[in-house]
């Protein structure tokens, strides 16, 4: 299992329409960074401020001059629906995910406990 290295294939895909924000995550937006809250409508992520339909991609993402690397403008304040990515390795298989290696598809169980680890800090604590 590799690190991430921003290929962005996952915003891309996800941001149309594929993503969701906590009614506590909006709230936050709303008092705190309204420039985000401004690409939300009616609790849903990530929305037109001009007519209110569904973006084909997020606004927030960036590529980086002269890479083919995607940052996220709102790193620090993206929904957790963002940071809990990827959660499965079916998933990342799914999603040509550039985390995976030839050795984790050989060995996927290995691979979900590598990726777990890798997830700690960015997934919710278990009860
Ligand atoms: S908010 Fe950030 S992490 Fe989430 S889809 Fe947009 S660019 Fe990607
Ligand atoms: S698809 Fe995988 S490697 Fe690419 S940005 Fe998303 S998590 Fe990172």
């Amino acid at each position: 299992m590799k690190d991430c290295n921003s290929c962005g294939k996952c915003c891309t895909k996800y941001s149309n329409g594929g993503l969701s924000a906590t009614a506590s995550e909006i709230e936050f937006w709303d008092i705190c960074r309204p420039e985000i809250a401004h690409y939300v409508d009616a609790g849903k992520i990530w929305m037109s401020p001009d007519d209110g339909r569904q973006l084909a991609l997020c606004p927030w993402l960036n590529k980086v001059p002269g890479e083919n690397k995607y940052l996220c403008g709102i790193y620090y304040d993206r929904p957790d629906d963002c940071k809990y990515y990827p959660v499965t390795i079916e998933q990342m298989v799914a999603d040509d995910c550039e985390m995976l290696e030839v050795k984790d598809l050989q060995n996927p169980r290995q691979a979900q406990k590598d990726l777990d680890k890798l997830m700690i800090d960015s997934r919710p604590a278990l009860e």
